[in-house]
């Protein structure tokens, strides 16, 4: 007797609780082979980045850092960066795939104090904001100079927002062309196949707080970028799952 394929696959997909549906709220936007952004789910409702503010970081900064090698040690931490014992000592690499909120913190404050001091503060605003405005809406209050730099600014809070459509259409603007280049360095590999291409990079991390917890997933191959949020606060393996289970072509 033979089972019947499309049976066997949906009893494959339910023992490893792999959904390919979106719950309320949850949504995808990937870069299409023409350049477009394809939207799938909740992909337009905005909502806060979490660690995903990371990723406008590294497109202002992440060269610089690469280049000076940063390093910060993130010890015992009430935080809970990285758990009560902290991440110990990292890398970019390490503490942008760990989500380590305070080395992150740590470096966009050298990082902006030295451009102030370099370029002036003006110029150096105007950069932070060429960056940001699509995360930022009209939530940074006027001035002259730079903002303080807080945890508001690398994953606590709601002044940095955006959904996933957001964050593809500014990835496809040709104004980040080679900055994938940079992620995929940065990112870490997801199992093969998980996307139905050989091999590719991945960040996973968190927003908001409490029952209001979601999960971001930023993938990419060589060729495209996709970006995810689910509900709830889901591990790496469970958000990648449920990525791959969507069958978006990351072709
Ligand atoms: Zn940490």
């Amino acid at each position: 007797m033979r089972i019947p394929v499309v049976l066997l696959s949906w009893s494959l997909a339910a023992l490893l609780g792999a959904q390919n549906t979106l719950g309320p709220g949850e949504g995808a936007a990937w870069i299409a082979g023409d350049g477009t952004v394809r939207l799938q789910g909740s992909a337009s409702s905005e909502g806060p980045m979490g660690d995903l503010s990371v990723v406008p970081w590294l497109r202002l900064e992440g060269a610089e850092w690469g280049s000076r090698g940063v390093r910060f040690k993130c010890g015992t931490d009430p935080s809970g960066c990285g758990g009560a014992k902290g991440h110990g000592g990292v890398d970019l690499r390490k503490a942008v795939q760990q989500n380590c909120r305070r080395a992150i913190l740590a470096w966009i404050q050298h990082g902006m104090g030295l451009r102030a001091r370099v370029e002036g503060e003006a110029p150096a605003r105007i950069r932070l904001v060429e960056t940001f405005v699509p995360f930022l809406g009209s939530r940074l209050p006027p001035a002259e100079g730079l903002p303080t730099f807080g945890p508001e600014w690398c994953g606590e809070g709601q002044l940095l927002r955006a959904s996933p459509e957001r964050v593809a259409k500014w990835l496809a603007d040709p104004a980040q062309e080679g900055f994938s280049g940079l992620l995929g360095r940065l990112g870490s590999g997801y199992a093969e196949g998980i996307f139905g291409v050989a091999g590719g990079w991945a960040f996973v991390g968190q927003a908001g707080s409490g029952k209001d917890l979601q999960t971001w997933v930023l993938a990419g191959s060589a060729s495209t970028m996709a970006v995810f949020r689910f509900s709830g606060p889901l591990s790496r393996e469970a958000a990648l799952r449920r990525a791959g289970a969507m069958q978006v072509p990351l072709r």
